[in-house]
């Protein structure tokens, strides 16, 4: 007896002195993201129980507490000053002439060596709710942003809880009234509660879980917009992380404004630069990238459900993602803006 509880002794003793050889790397946390827990978010957040989501309605406030109650499960806290996770707002929708109440939601992890250079990583919670009688569920818009956030700031935190606190602080932001004219990050924007000009960048995450037609054959890519307008480092930052762990085929074509894009029926010139909420941020000289996947048939329609989602490379987009934030905020020196 006694022999074999030395035994035992010596064993957990070599074990422990391997772990400790084993060189960290951003992986560990990246590989936290997987397909399986994506798509069980995706499965609640667009699901017909959330009404479709739109600002200002029950699906909305369906949306926000679930948000919050994910932040809470893994021990991320609210943004706002006091700690709270809700930002509440009335909105002037101008095209409804009405106005409504919603709410942005922000979950922040503090960084540890520049506490007030801040990253922000936004997706828009709402989408279009119920129309003709039907809900549009918008797991692809954008469900699919919502729930790589939620997953990105698990790595995150997970990494904090074994020492390797970013940093610099990540501000994770759940803006609503997207769809009603890009309104809570213009809200946010207005009234940030991390100065803008401490935002080193923002990635905007809208629609990157579904394969659109021109890619079919080659459905390893993702459409990256805005990357090098503001900032050659912050595109040199993304190129590299995907170059060094992912190898997506980065598809700039929509960086063009001339290039024309086939949608509800018709072609015209692509404006995607200003059709989603890293739009605000940019216009405030904080660089961006929007990642997206282009459109489909089911975009805006009461087909765009959770069975279409590509779950494996909903996972591998997430993780570019996750890698570029780490490198952003864990970088010495802070992304630099053109002259
Ligand atoms: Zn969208």
């Amino acid at each position: 007896m006694k022999q074999l509880i030395l035994l035992t002794g010596v064993i957990l003793l070599s074990c422990a002195s391997t772990q400790k050889s084993i060189e960290f790397t951003p992986s560990t946390f990246a590989n936290t993201i997987t397909a399986a827990e994506l798509k069980e978010h995706l499965n609640t957040y667009a699901s017909d129980e959330f009404l479709g989501r739109e600002a200002g309605t029950e699906g909305e406030t369906l949306a926000i507490n679930y948000l919050k109650s994910e932040y809470e499960s893994i021990g991320v806290k609210g943004g706002m000053a006091n700690g709270d996770y809700f930002m509440p707002m009335s909105l002037n929708v101008i095209r409804e002439k009405r106005m409504i109440d919603c709410n942005n939601v922000l979950a922040f992890i503090e960084g540890s060596e520049k506490p007030e250079e801040v990253l922000v990583i936004t997706a828009h919670l709402d989408h279009i709710g119920i129309e003709d009688g039907q809900i549009n569920n918008g797991a692809d818009d954008d469900g699919s942003g919502n729930v790589a956030i939620l997953e990105i700031a698990e790595a995150f935190q997970e990494a904090v809880k074994q020492g390797h606190r970013p940093k610099r602080s990540i501000l994770f932001l759940h803006v609503t009234g997207e769809e009603k004219g890009l309104l809570g990050s213009e809200y946010y924007t207005d009234n940030p509660i991390y100065p803008l000009e401490n935002t080193v960048a923002n990635l905007n995450i809208d629609m990157i879980g579904r394969i659109d037609n021109l890619h079919e054959d080659n459905p390893n890519y993702m459409y990256l917009i805005g990357s090098d307008i503001l900032s050659q480092d912050l595109h040199d930052v993304s190129e590299a992380m995907n170059q060094k762990y992912i190898n997506l085929d980065l598809d700039y074509r929509y960086n063009d404004p001339t290039t024309e894009v086939f949608e509800l029926g018709r072609y015209r010139q692509n404006d995607y630069y200003y059709r989603s909420d890293h739009y605000n941020f940019a216009k405030n000289d904080v660089p961006v990238i929007f990642y997206f996947n282009g459109t489909h048939a089911d975009y805006h329609a009461p087909t765009d459900t959770v069975e279409k989602i590509e779950y494996e490379l909903l996972e591998k987009r997430t993780r570019l993602i996750f890698y570029t934030a780490w490198e952003i905020v864990n970088r010495d020196d802070r992304l630099r803006l053109k002259e």
